[in-house]
């Protein structure tokens, strides 16, 4: 089944409001005649993402938060919830990024419990796993990824699993320069697609994007994005100006 490409962007902790409108405005204006060809997406900063997703109104780049709380509101300072990020504005909501698991000590089944408040707002889930360094070099890291999966997938049907977005991002892989070769990360789609086949069937396995994310740059999205089992890609570093990464979603299958 041909999969339609799928390459986001993480802005992570960077740009201000009057930066990120900024981008938004020139990628706009870079991609629009892929129009439906492959899907795009950004993820500023809440801060930004109002006023990004009005910059992107009807045009062919959707927005997506770089994470949310898991309940609909409360006193949890600080924190933002999914149905604020779909008033803001936003389609996606990335979810388990390695950089909160590290840094924020998130886990499998907290993502899990995000799963379904960003299905509740009516948003998508772009769910990251990947192993360490460490763990690679233990032989460890289908396992690891097994667990990530199983751990954040855990209850969900298949008709809900079906408008799912995976990204493999090994962390050994991202801000650092190392790019996995396309066979390594071949390999570890592959079986992720084995696992959502032993939970929800062969359709819905094949129907679900599941995107690469570490060091993707111009230089080698086309030999990542062309494996079989790599739907499209989750970038940071390049996704910071805007000709980086229209040139990473040109380089996507179909584009
Ligand atoms: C990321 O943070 O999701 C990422 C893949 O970063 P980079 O492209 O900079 O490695």
């Amino acid at each position: 089944m041909a999969r339609r490409s799928f390459v986001a962007g993480n802005w992570k902790m960077h740009k201000t409001v009057g930066e990120a409108t900024a981008i938004a405005r020139e990628l706009r204006g870079l991609v629009s005649q892929l129009r439906d060809r492959v899907e795009i997406a950004i993820a500023p900063p809440f801060t930004a993402l109002h006023a990004v997703a009005k910059a992107l109104e009807d045009s062919n780049v959707a927005v997506a938060a770089q994470n949310c709380h898991a309940e609909v509101q409360g006193a949890f300072t600080g924190e933002v919830s999914a149905p604020m990020c779909a008033e803001a504005g936003c389609r996606y909501v990335i979810l388990g990024h390695s950089e909160r698991r590290q840094l924020f000590g998130e886990t499998d089944v907290g993502v899990n419990s995000k799963v379904k408040a960003v299905l509740a707002a009516k948003l998508l889930p772009i769910i990251c796993v990947g192993e360490t360094l460490a763990e690679r070099e233990a032989g460890k890291t289908l396992e690891i990824v097994s667990a990530q999966v199983r751990g954040c997938l855990n209850g969900f049907s298949a008709e809900q699993g079906k408008s799912f977005v995976l990204a493999y991002e090994p962390v050994w892989a991202i801000g650092t320069g190392k790019t996995a070769t396309s066979k390594q990360a071949q390999e570890v789609h592959a079986h992720i697609r084995g696992l959502l086949t032993a939970q929800w069937g062969e359709g819905v396995a094949q129907a679900v994007r599941i995107q690469y994310g570490g060091s993707v740059k111009p230089e080698n999205a086309q030999e990542l994005l062309s494996q079989p089992d790599i739907d499209g890609a989750l970038v940071g570093g390049a996704s910071l100006k805007a000709a980086d990464f229209a040139a990473i979603v040109k380089a996507a299958p179909g584009a």
